[in-house]
């Protein structure tokens, strides 16, 4: 094996890595419909190989991963930090309010609340990155150099959001 530091990088992308949620876009002066997507995720992270000849258990990744797709399944992806929808949630039902004072309502079950401005796919794939991130470190994984999320709306069109360790 050469001497000179080399990076690896796995990649995991299986189909049962994916949600179907339901979301809109929204921004000061602008709305869309409501609508939903077949959402695909990937992962790429990048690193150095240790001593058991790999940057990480592919295992670990899958079901991470698996696991925050499950919890946006079926869902509404609610962005709470956006700043032209008002969020409440009222008992069981959760409130939005546009800034032109149109109002959704939607059973808080059929809801996952995001620590995100918009529910854009960019904004996803930061979103899974960093709940990744935080899942991975409790496995004391090391030597990661890089991460890399993409969120899929439809084939052939995704946002990635890389983040360097
Ligand atoms: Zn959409």
């Amino acid at each position: 094996m050469s001497a000179v530091p080399r990076d690896y990088r796995v990649y995991v992308a299986k189909d049962y890595l994916k949600f179907s949620a339901a979301h809109f876009i929204a921004y000061k002066g602008f709305r869309e419909p409501l609508h939903g997507h077949n959402y695909h995720v990937s992962v790429s992270i990048s690193g150095t190989v240790g001593t058991d000849g790999y940057v990480l258990d592919f295992g670990i990744v899958k079901d991470i991963t698996r696991r925050i797709c499950a919890e946006l399944d079926e869902r509404v992806l609610i962005p709470t930090q956006s700043d032209c929808l008002d969020v409440v949630e009222e008992g069981p039902s959760v409130v939005l309010t546009y800034e032109d004072g149109a109002r959704f309502v939607f059973p808080a079950v059929d809801t996952v609340m995001l620590p995100i401005m918009h529910a854009s796919a960019e904004e996803l794939a930061a979103y899974v990155l960093e709940r990744l991130q935080a899942a991975l470190r409790e496995h004391e994984v090391r030597g990661l150099t890089e991460i890399e999320v993409g969120v899929g709306e439809a084939p052939g069109q995704a946002a990635y959001c890389r983040q360097r360790l």
